[in-house]
């Protein structure tokens, strides 16, 4: 019997466990730190009937139909487009940026002319950086590029990675696009949705095999051990470890710390229905917080709500500190070419030991989507397999 521990209990973890369990018939430990599964995608029923997640709102999107199905094999997902807003200089503006956008800041009739230009200008083109806007020939189109990289992103990029404002440059703008249309989704995937139920239910459904065992509030690190180029949990020889914790922690930050920018969630109940035009607004100009979120305008089934009124969380950006009170989730890496190399050591050290797999957002320190984190973990059982079989 081979001696498989899995750290973290997040989407890659379970994905991970629940594929050497069924696929390959073996046993896994995971173990997990929280007192719960689905690491940063979890949520829970408050006493009001509220479907809330605890550490930021979580919509799922693919353009791959199968990494849709695959989580629908354990939840049932209705159709859900995530819309959101930007709140500056007292109104709401539509988000993404789009040719509605377009009215909103400049009227409609000064609007006209310049929707003409956009049209002509990107034809056949969905969405469009807002770099390329700013950098545009035309000087109609690099105006409006850049009015709204000056309202809507500097501000907001500036809050919530620390930045002073004048070093923001339009390049980290790359994720940031326009709709060359009236599209208001935030996303342009093919598939969206949410599970009924919730991401709970869901890695609860996809962690119930009779070859997994789930340990709850366990630092792994309290239990692992390095000897000899040998891992060690619990003393007894590790044949695979597979790690979705931070790196630098396994190795006890002997390469240097990894960055990381936190959140501070907190939450706020009114007693209004609705409360936002949309279920999430962000705030470029607001003072300290950067988004709001309502749950009620997520979820399948608010008839489950006992209360009149309506749940929001607020998101605070600030540096990660493991030790401090706030902030002490690492939500972001700060990937930058100091971080990079500090990352790259840490990969080196692992691969000393031959049968430590890295996998997941910490662990590889990069941002991943849940898309991404499904098919990379998907992908990644196919070399865990070839190691153990
Ligand atoms: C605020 C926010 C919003 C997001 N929204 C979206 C979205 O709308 N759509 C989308 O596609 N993606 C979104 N994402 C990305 C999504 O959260 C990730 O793709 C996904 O969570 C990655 O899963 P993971 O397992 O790699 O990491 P995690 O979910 O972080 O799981 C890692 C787990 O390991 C555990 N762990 C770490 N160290 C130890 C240890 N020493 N011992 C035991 N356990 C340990 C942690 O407690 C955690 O549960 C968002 C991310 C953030 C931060």
């Amino acid at each position: 019997m081979k001696n498989i521990i899995i750290v973290g209990a997040g989407g890659s973890g379970a994905i991970l466990g629940r594929q050497i369990a069924e696929k390959l018939d073996t046993p896994v430990r995971i173990i997990e730190r929280r007192n719960h599964v689905a690491g940063n995608m979890y949520d829970e029923w408050d006493e009001r009937g509220f479907l809330v997640q605890k550490y930021g709102p979580h919509h799922f999107y693919t353009n791959n139909y199968h990494t849709y199905h695959f989580f629908e094999q354990y939840a049932e997902f209705f159709m859900h487009y995530y819309k959101s807003k930007n709140y500056i200089d007292g109104q709401y503006l539509s988000m993404p940026m789009n040719f509605y956008t377009v009215q909103e800041l400049m009227g409609r009739e000064k609007a006209a002319p310049l929707l003409v230009k956009l049209r002509k200008e990107f034809a056949e083109r969905e969405r469009v950086p807002i770099y390329e806007l700013v950098e545009h020939a035309d000087k109609d189109i690099s105006e409006y590029g850049n009015l709204i990289f000056d309202k809507a992103y500097k501000t907001y990029i500036s809050k919530m990675w620390d930045i002073p404002i004048e070093k923001i440059d339009k390049y980290v703008l790359e994720r940031r696009s326009m709709s060359m249309n009236y599209d208001e989704r935030v996303a342009d995937y093919d598939f969206q949705g949410l599970p009924k139920e919730g991401f709970t239910k869901l890695f609860e459904n996809m962690l119930s095999h009779k070859n997994i065992s789930i340990h709850l509030n366990t630092n792994a690190l309290d239990h692992i051990s390095f000897c000899d180029n040998q891992v060690y949990y619990d003393g007894q020889c590790v044949d695979c470890l597979i790690y979705t914790g931070n790196i630098d922690e396994l190795f006890s930050y002997k390469f240097g710390k990894l960055p990381y920018r936190s959140l501070d969630i907190q939450f706020e109940y009114h007693d209004e229905e609705s409360v936002l035009p949309t279920e999430g607004v962000s705030y470029p100009q607001a003072k300290g917080y950067v988004r709001k979120i309502e749950f009620r305008k997520m979820m399948y089934d608010t008839s489950r709500i006992k209360v009149r009124g309506s749940i929001l969380s607020v998101e605070y950006p600030m540096e990660y500190n493991k030790d401090a009170k706030k902030g002490n989730i690492p939500y972001y890496p700060v990937v930058t070419e100091d971080s990079q190399a500090i990352y790259n050591q840490y990969v080196e050290e692992a691969k000393k030991y031959g049968n430590i797999f890295l996998c997941g957002r910490l662990a590889e320190f990069r941002y991943i989507d849940m898309h991404t984190c499904v098919e990379h973990a998907l992908e990644y059982f196919e070399n865990i397999k070839s190691y153990l079989i």
